[in-house]
């Protein structure tokens, strides 16, 4: 039987492997234990067996789960909190309350609110832009599927960069993407390379800017997205294995 522990020993195993293979330091990539629908008790177990950092989905969940764990770690700031999927207008208090990092900004009017209601937590907020580049209707994240050639798409992501930079309280520190499902690995590999050479054309184009994080990677194509220069890789199934919802 496989116990957490031992499932969270061979993905630290696949990701210095998949590093190395790139010529890259295994510590430069953030593995984000993904454990959205299982227990806080799961959470605590994670904890124990070495993990620090965790991610959900959903801002309620978050909000439920962190206060739940808190008490029974120290310090109580041991665990990093990374909010991964799209928020609600409606749920950003919940978010600026309770995430540590947020993975997927997806329209300027949550950055506006989130800015502001950090700020009046007195806390701060480092964020991930996420984009969309395979061009998939069932992705969110800002428009990019063409960003190369599409000019009036490099003004329209350029613009959000800038007015998101200028928000206080947050900040932007790289940018986030899924990549396709149930298609021939060259398409992955396409779509983490294009993201990552969109990083580097955003921060050629916008003065001051620097974008030196990549949340990209899931179970099934981890290992793609840091041969592809990922610096945050979000891991649930391959740790906690299938969830039932
Ligand atoms: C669920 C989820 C993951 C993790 O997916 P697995 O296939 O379980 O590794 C990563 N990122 C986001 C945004 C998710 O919602």
């Amino acid at each position: 039987m496989d116990t957490l522990a031992t499932r969270y020993e061979q993905v630290l195993e696949r990701k210095t492997q998949a590093a190395q293979r790139a010529g890259r330091n295994p510590a430069d990539i953030t593995l984000v234990a993904v454990t959205k629908t299982w227990p806080a008790e799961t959470i605590m177990a994670a904890y124990d067996v070495g993990m620090r950092h965790f991610g959900e989905n959903r801002a309620e969940e978050l909000a439920e789960k962190r206060p739940f764990v808190t008490p029974h770690i120290a310090p109580p700031d041991a665990i990093t909190w990374h909010l991964i999927g799209p928020l609600q207008s409606r749920k950003t208090s919940l978010a600026a309350a309770h995430a540590d990092v947020f993975h997927a900004l997806d329209r300027l009017k949550i950055a506006t609110r989130l800015a502001q209601q950090v700020g009046d937590l007195q806390r701060r907020l480092p964020l991930f832009l996420e984009v969309n580049v395979s061009g998939e209707m069932s992705k969110s994240g800002f428009a990019a599927h063409n960003w190369e050639k599409d000019a009036t798409q490099q003004e329209k992501l350029r613009t959000i960069v800038r007015t998101v930079m200028e928000m206080p309280h947050i900040q932007l520190v790289g940018l986030m993407t899924m990549a396709p499902w149930d298609v021939p690995e060259e398409e992955i590999r396409a779509v983490f390379r294009r993201t990552r050479a969109l990083a580097g054309w955003l921060e050629t184009a916008v003065p001051h800017l620097s974008l030196p994080y990549l949340s990209m990677g899931m179970t099934d194509d981890f290992e793609i997205a840091i041969a592809e220069g990922a610096t945050h890789i979000r891991v649930g199934r391959a740790i906690f294995g299938d969830r039932e919802t």
